[in-house]
């Protein structure tokens, strides 16, 4: 097979443009191209307001070594290679037999992928989820951005589907696909009702409508596969004997035997973290980061990344910045949700999170997206290994008290103005579409000053990533661009230690997924799950059936 790079298009081309432009490269008639499979599709805007797309495409041709040679003569081995056809493999093989099936803890896209992957191989794991079926959850979930009353194991951050159901569904992730787990998981989404866009998409997304319905139809699943799926189910204590798990208790009532335990908690429960470290387990503080959602017109960010307001058949234009400040710490975007919404992402009482959300279509009239700055352990106050969370806990408790439980939103200018005791000075924009423009939010919202949320140093930096960030796309810094807080849970606070068996120092635990500090993001604590799934099947036998 021949793989061909930096294949271009304009962005609107059609299906036969593509095949014909693939022959014209490699010189030969389009009936010479046997099988063609777009590997990566991504937008080269460096000409804007014109357009490309940038493909890899693998190609099964006739006369294939002739036709190779030939096109890297031409257009340099950096552009054409050959390449053979990735297969992933579950390594499945275990012989010890297990006394009881695996239990996982968490229903979020770790502990889902983890029991999904067992239960395809034949082995039938229980998944324990103290939140609800994503049925009940959205009601639960629409029911508190309505009248602000929570539930606090039924919400945005708990329940089937974990954290990421109500996201932008955004599916790329940094960790490096040495053993074709990302395509996997790209593969199991569109298995189960995901465009098939995403498996070349260099920005995959998927929207929190699609990936409610995905997430169900996984459980079904497992459940056909003889696995086991318990809504309202926590674990609230692990049992051990001699070191080695035996059981975990729920709802500190029923007890459940179990020697392989996959921990999967995501970074939001701060009970559990608590539970762990009473019982022994070795954890640490790690760094993370905090800021507030900025919110934009979407159509000034499609003119900074576009050229233009719109793009027929491209959707709204996301953006990346990041910048380095005077004191050392980095000011990133997080998390952006195109045409997407701010929610209230809050899951304990008499506190406030906020996090971004989009549907499919990421037709909504504000980008959004998390500008944070960077923490560490030093600025925790403690040596506690739970420190961070509550570092976390007085951030958001502020946030909460602000405005009683509402979200607090504040204009940057205003915001800069009284960290700085300076004016931002009036820039060139449209005035109209900022006149326009409110904030879109998912829960109740109210005007108020922000300032007294960070500490003052991340104020500060957080001034200057939004400055820097001005230079880089025009209107960013505007005095109108609307600020909510508090962004606080970007990822886990704590890190929850494993060998390179991925178990704990207890035995027959293996702590997995976000929460327990392997994962940041939807798609790579879904290949953390599989990773667990392939150590526990590479030990143990599958079930009987
Ligand atoms: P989680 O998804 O947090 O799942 C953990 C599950 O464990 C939860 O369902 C919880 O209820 C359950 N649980 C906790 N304790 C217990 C217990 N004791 N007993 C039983 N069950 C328990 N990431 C992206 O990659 N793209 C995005 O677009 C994106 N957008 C986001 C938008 C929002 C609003 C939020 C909140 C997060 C977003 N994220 C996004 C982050 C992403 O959701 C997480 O990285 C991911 O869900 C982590 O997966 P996880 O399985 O490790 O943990």
């Amino acid at each position: 097979m021949i793989r061909l790079n930096q294949l271009k298009l304009p962005v609107n081309h059609t299906e036969e443009q593509l095949v014909h432009k693939t022959a014209q490269s490699l010189r030969i008639p389009t009936e010479d191209i046997l099988e063609l499979e777009v590997v990566r599709q991504s937008l080269d805007a460096r000409k804007k307001p014109e357009l490309f797309y940038s493909y890899s495409i693998d190609v099964i041709v006739k006369k294939e070594e002739k036709v190779y040679k030939d096109a890297c003569r031409r257009l340099g081995k950096a552009n054409v290679l050959q390449t053979e056809k990735r297969k992933y493999h579950f390594p499945a093989g275990g012989t010890q037999p297990q006394k009881h099936p695996t239990v996982i803890v968490g229903c979020g896209p770790a502990g889902l992928f983890c029991g999904y992957y067992l239960a395809l191989h034949g082995y039938r794991p229980v998944i324990l989820e103290r939140g609800a079926d994503v049925d009940t959850r959205q009601a639960d979930v629409e029911r508190f951005w309505e009248t602000g009353k929570l539930q606090p194991n039924s919400n945005v951050q708990f329940g089937e589907g974990g954290a990421g159901t109500f996201s932008d569904g955004k599916l790329n992730t940094l960790v490096k696909d040495k053993y074709g787990r990302n395509t996997e998981v790209l593969r199991t989404f569109v298995r189960h009702g995901a465009d098939p866009a995403i498996l070349y998409q260099a920005k995959p997304h998927i929207g929190t409508d699609v990936l409610s319905r995905i997430v169900k139809s996984m459980r079904e699943e497992i459940l056909r596969l003889g696995g086991e799926v318990h809504f309202h189910s926590q674990v609230t204590e692990i049992l051990t004997e001699g070191g080695h798990v035996t059981g975990v208790k729920i709802n500190a009532a029923e007890e459940l035997p179990c020697e392989q335990l996959v921990l999967a908690p995501g970074h939001s429960a701060r009970d559990t973290f608590s539970m762990l470290y009473e019982n022994q387990f070795p954890m640490s503080a790690k760094p993370f980061a905090v800021g507030f959602r900025v919110e934009h017109p979407q159509a000034l960010i499609n003119r900074s990344q576009y050229g233009v307001e719109q793009v027929k058949g491209l959707g709204a234009a996301a953006y990346k910045v990041t910048a380095k400040t005077g004191t050392g710490r980095g000011v990133y975007s997080f998390c952006m949700c195109p045409g997407g919404y701010v929610v209230n992402a809050s899951s304990e009482p008499g506190r406030l999170a906020v996090n971004g959300m989009s549907y499919s279509g990421r037709d909504g009239q504000n980008a959004n997206s998390a500008i944070i700055v960077s923490v560490t352990p030093e600025d925790y106050g403690s040596e506690h290994p739970l420190a961070g969370i509550e570092f976390q806990r007085v951030l958001e408790k502020k946030a909460y008290d602000l405005c009683n439980g509402k979200l607090p939103v504040q204009h940057y200018g205003d915001f800069r103005k009284k960290v700085t005791g300076e004016d931002l000075p009036e820039k060139e924009i449209d005035s109209d579409e900022w006149d326009r423009m409110e904030p879109q939010c998912k829960g109740a919202y109210e005007w108020a000053d922000l300032t007294g949320i960070l500490p003052e140093e991340c104020n500060h930096a957080f001034v200057e990533g939004m400055d820097s960030f001005g230079r880089q796309i025009l209107g960013f810094d505007s005095p109108h661009a609307i600020l909510t807080g508090v962004e606080s849970r970007t990822s886990s606070p704590v890190r929850i230690d494993r060998d390179e068996k991925l178990q704990s120092a207890i035995r027959g635990c293996y702590p997995c997924g976000e929460g327990a500090g392997y994962a940041g993001g939807i798609t790579s604590a879904a290949m953390d799950g599989i990773r667990v799934a392939e150590m526990i099947a590479s030990q143990f036998a599958p079930s009987q059936r």
